[in-house]
Parts: structure tokens; C-alpha cells; sequence
């Protein structure tokens, strides 16, 4: 099990999961066959993967793929390599993809996979012999009508190349369908690669004109400089927002006068932080938390917001843009705080979300604009924020259990339908 941010024994994110959906059947007054299905994947695949190194010897990699209920569905979900990576982690992020699917409406059930690695130490010879070792391994279990992966933390557009390629050559056609997250010229889809910040930005937006604050001028905070938060503390600045501080693994940055975004990109791609970026304060995590603001992002891993840091929080609005970064215990303490926490399953969905798109486009051979693909991402992202936050109104629950209400509610009237509930 990793540590966690304090040190401590990190809670393990699938005991955690499975106690989020006790809950809500409770609440909901399901069939206890509902609880007994969706408490597990319904596939859950292991493989070693050989990788031959550049230096001539064979490294052995262990990769997963996790297919939580296909009821809606497909499975759907990303592929991480991470240096921490464990089985049960990978299980529970595809049981929050299936609920993900499901809150936003698409016809998708929930998956993820894995490789134990780390990205940043492997050359590009090796990144590529490595994903394509892996689809060889998993070939079996995925397809366009069956499980249809996706970029997730360190992955990205050329790696979905890679495997899109080593599956159509598996399979003697062209493929597109199968991976969502191509680049643009091979059945990519516009708008993909901002998707997910797009979708937590938009969501966000939402929670201020309900809490009636301002976004002009609104002051927001980033954990974690990937794809997500990069593109999130960007997006927020274009909407009027002030980024006053953002950090990435290595560090942080922290200016009151407020960051350009971009600019503080430029600096991580040249010096692979963005600490010391040229008139900012270096600032840590655990300062980032309490710093006085009106929106927080979290969009790097797992249990990031702890009990402690909860306590110290002042935003208003906490928009997750990362899988899973609040523990339960926090999660009560800001409720019981008035913070509005718009839950990962909403907040991180405009990936998936846009990743559907990319599906239906690869599906009918027919392409569509920028503008089109942001324009439905911003009505379906609307849409489930509606939804989730009148349950929350009428319920008087937490956002979070709004959410899983809404997506429990339609997997478990999908899987009755089809006869699975006895
Ligand atoms: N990895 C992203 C997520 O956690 C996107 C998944 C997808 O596009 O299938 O939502």
C-alpha cells in the first residue's frame, strides 16, 4: 500500500468506493443484489508484460485492466502508468468510471487499467514497446463494442496511437474505435485534449452563479500541472479568474497578484516544474490548501484533501478534477463547513465525456468542429450539474452522494431491465 501525503498508511481507495455505494443503495432502498453486484469488477485481468530495454536486457512489467458492469454499456475508462499503482486502486477507479458514465448520461459502463511503471525513467523506444506489449496482452478483453480505453495520469494522445495501431494490427483492420484519446489526424477528436479541464471548469462556473459569486475575478487555486490542472488553471483565467497558486509534484508557485497560466506552462515544459517560475513564491501543498480563496482544484492523485487540510480550507468551491482526491472523512467536514464539493464522478467526467464523442465519430466516419464538440460537452456537462445539484437541494446530501444517487439509480434500473437482479 503507498503512504499517504502525511505518511500515514493511505486509505485504500477500494474500501472506500464500496462503502460509497453501501450507502447509497441503503438510501436508495435497492434490491441487495444491486450492492452485491456493483461491490466488485466484473472482470478483473492481470498480465506480466516483457519489455526488451534499450540497454539490451528484459524488464517485466505488470499491467491491469478492470471491468467494473457493462449494464449501460461498454466499459469505458483510462489507462495509468504510475510508479504506485496497486490492484485494488485500479478496481476502484473503474467503479468510479461506471458511475462517471452513468451521471453523465452516456452509454457507457466503467473501466480503467494500469501499468506499474515509471513513465518519466523509460525512453520512447521503450514507452512504445511497453504499450504495445500491453494491448497484445489485453487484446482479448477489449474492442469497440466491448472496453474501450483511454489516456489517464501519464498517458497520452502517441501512446492511444501506439495501441490503437498494435490493435489493428491484431485484428487486420483499422480500428479507430477501440481507444478514445488519438491524436486529431488518426480519429481523434477535436476538443478531446482540453476535455476534462473544459468540464470541471464549466461545472464550476455553474456552482457560482448558484452560490452567487462572482467569476470575474474569483480566486483559484491548482493541484497538480498535467493535462488536467494546466489546462483548468488556463481555462479559469479565460473565464475572469484570478490563479493565485498552482503546484505539481515537484513544487509550487504562488503569486497574489495572480499567475499567467500559460505562461506558467512554458516554464514546466522547459524546466519540468512550475517552481521557480520568474515572480512567484515557491509554496507547498498543505499552503496551497489554506490559502484564502474562492476555488480549489485538485487535479493530481488520490486522498489529497485529508482531514486536515479540510480544516484549514477556506474556499467556497472545490471542483475535482482529479479521480478520487477528497477522503470520506474530509469529504464530511467540508459538507458540514458549507464548502460546495462538486464530486469527481461530475467534475472529472468531461474526459469520458468527450471521449464518447470521439467514439460516435469514429463510429459513423463523420467529423465534427471544435466548436461543436465544446458546445455539446458544455450542455451535457450542464446538463448532469443540474441534476445532481437538485438532489443535492431536495435530498439535503452532500453533492457527492447526489451524484451517486443519480448514477446508482440508472445502472441499477439498466441491470433490472435486463434480468440481473433476480
Ligand atoms: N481517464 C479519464 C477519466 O478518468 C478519461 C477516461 C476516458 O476518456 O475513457 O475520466
Amino acid at each position: 500500500m503507498p503512504k499517504g501525503v502525511t505518511g500515514e498508511e493511505t486509505l485504500n481507495v477500494y474500501e472506500i468506493v464500496k462503502k460509497q455505494i453501501a450507502d447509497v443503495c441503503k438510501a436508495l432502498n435497492l434490491e441487495p443484489a444491486v450492492y452485491e453486484i456493483l461491490k466488485q469488477p466484473q472482470r478483473f485481468l492481470e498480465v506480466s508484460i516483457p519489455v526488451r530495454m534499450d540497454d539490451g536486457s528484459v524488464k517485466v512489467f505488470t499491467g491491469y485492466r478492470s471491468q467494473h458492469n457493462d449494464a449501460l454499456g461498454p466499459t469505458k475508462g483510462g489507462l495509468r502508468y504510475h510508479p504506485d499503482v496497486y490492484a485494488d486502486e485500479v478496481k476502484a477507479l473503474s467503479m468510479w468510471m461506471t458511475f462517471k458514465c452513468a451521471v453523465l448520461g452516456l452509454p457507457y459502463g466503467g473501466g480503467k487499467g494500469a501499468i506499474k511503471c515509471d513513465p518519466k525513467s523509460l525512453s520512447r523506444g521503450e514507452l512504445e514497446r511497453l504499450s504495445r506489449g500491453f494491448i497484445r496482452a489485453i487484446a482479448q478483453v477489449i474492442g469497440t463494442e466491448k472496453d474501450i480505453p483511454a489516456p489517464d495520469v501519464y498517458t497520452n494522445p502517441q501512446i492511444m496511437a501506439w495501441m490503437v495501431d498494435e490493435y489493428s494490427a491484431i485484428r487486420q483492420q483499422n480500428d479507430f474505435g477501440v481507444i478514445t484519446g488519438k491524436p486529431l489526424s488518426i480519429g481523434g477528436s477535436a476538443g478531446r485534449n482540453e476535455a476534462t479541464a473544459r468540464g470541471c471548469c464549466v461545472v464550476a462556473r455553474e456552482a457560482c452563479k448558484r452560490l452567487g459569486i462572482q467569476l470575474e475575478g474569483a480566486r483559484v487555486v491548482v493541484q497538480g500541472y498535467g493535462n488536467a490542472g494546466s489546462i483548468a488553471a488556463r481555462l479559469m483565467a479565460e473565464m475572469g479568474a484570478k490563479v493565485i497558486a498552482v503546484t505539481d509534484s515537484r513544487g509550487g508557485a504562488y503569486s497574489e497578484e495572480g499567475l499567467d497560466p500559460r505562461a506558467v506552462l512554458e516554464h514546466k515544459e522547459k524546466t519540468g516544474s512550475v517552481k521557480d517560475f520568474p515572480g512567484s513564491k515557491e509554496i507547498d501543498n498543505d499552503q496551497l490548501y489554506a490559502l484564502d480563496c474562492d476555488i480549489i482544484i485538485p487535479a493530481a492523485l488520490e486522498n489529497q484533501i485529508t482531514l486536515e487540510r479540510a480544516r484549514t480550507i477556506k474556499a467556497k468551491i472545490i471542483s475535482e478534477a482529479a479521480n478520487g482526491p477528497t477522503t470520506p472523512e474530509a469529504d464530511d467536514l467540508l459538507f458540514e463547513r458549507g464548502v460546495l464539493v462538486i464530486p469527481d464522478i461530475l467534475a472529472s467526467a468531461g474526459g469520458v465525456t468527450v471521449s464518447y464523442f470521439e467514439w460516435v465519430q469514429n463510429l459513423t466516419g463523420y467529423y465534427w468542429t471544435e466548436e461543436e464538440v465544446n458546445s455539446r460537452l458544455e450542455a451535457k456537462m450542464i446538463q448532469a450539474f443540474n441534476e445532481v445539484y437538485e438532489m443535492h437541494r431536495n435530498q439535503g446530501v452532500k453533492m457527492r452522494d447526489a451524484a451517486y444517487m443519480v448514477a446508482i439509480k440508472r445502472v441499477a434500473d439498466a441491470m433490472r431491465l435486463r434480468g440481473w437482479l433476480g
